[in-house]
């Protein structure tokens, strides 16, 4: 099931995204009552896709994210895997939608993209065993952890460098019926391909990173977690229209804008 987040004549709702209803439609939303973290129904009013206003899939209390997840992409920046994951925070400001601008920060002149897998945390949880990890996720969603490289080679820790407004594009929706283990994630600036990669190459499953963040901090409903990016990682310019996509999901797009 696919579970959308949108606004439409200034209401804002969770919609399960169907097919055309018929040859030559469009693609529609079936309206939640209530949200998708709790016990939801359909309400079986539809609107098309094409009239809504996608928003972010989730409003997350944090993003947490995980750097150097993929070895090659690792090695490519001059860096090993390191022995315990590298783990950092996106705000809640950082977040923004499907079709939203990443606005260019004025601190950095490297802006990098980062394609990533997203999970979507669907319930409160600490201490989760490996062998429940799965329960507590609602499903996936594509996310780019846009990145000020200058600043992050610059400053100790990551805060500015990967936390800047519009810095964590997640979208257009979440996947809830999805093996994340082996799956095709790419990401193309302006339709020429930046990165390629498999899911599959994580160094940490998407289990293991559960285990461990929620090791030390409660993990709360619409919370999501990066999972790290594959290699090929390079930079943005103003102008460029950035798309993530990954296979069972969907793609992300985001144009790259100017800051006034
Ligand atoms: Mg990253």
């Amino acid at each position: 099931m696919r579970i959308a987040r949108f606004s439409i004549d200034g209401t804002v709702g969770f919609g399960v995204l169907e097919a055309a209803p018929s040859e030559g439609e469009e693609p529609v939303l079936d309206i939640i009552r209530g949200h998708p973290f709790a016990e939801f129904e359909r309400s079986g009013r539809r609107v098309p896709l094409s009239k809504v206003r996608l928003l972010p899939p989730v409003l997350p209390s944090k993003v947490v994210a995980i750097g150097r997840n993929y070895t090659e992409h690792a090695r490519e920046l001059g860096n090993e895997v390191p022995d315990v994951p590298v783990t950092f925070f996106k705000p809640s400001t950082s977040v923004i939608g499907q079709g939203d601008d990443i606005v260019y920060p004025r601190i950095s002149s490297d802006v990098h993209h980062e394609a990533e897998l997203a999970v979507v945390i669907g319930r409160l949880c600490r201490d989760v065993p490996r062998e429940r990890a799965r329960e507590v996720i609602l499903g996936y969603t594509c996310a780019n952890d846009v990145t000020a490289r200058d600043v992050q080679r610059r400053e100790g820790q990551w805060a500015r460098a990967k936390g800047f407004d519009t810095s964590c594009p997640l979208g257009p929706w979440i996947e809830t019926d999805l093996d994340p283990s082996d799956l095709a994630i790419m990401c193309t600036v302006n339709g020429e391909q930046r990165q390629l990669g498999r899911t599959g190459e994580m160094v940490r499953s998407v289990e293991d990173l559960i285990v461990h963040i929620t090791e030390s901090m409660t993990l709360l409903p619409q919370d999501v977690i990066l999972t790290g990016t594959p290699a090929g990682v390079g930079p943005l310019h103003v102008g460029d229209r950035v798309a993530v996509t990954i296979e069972g999901i969907g793609t992300l797009t985001n144009k790259v804008v100017k800051r006034d």
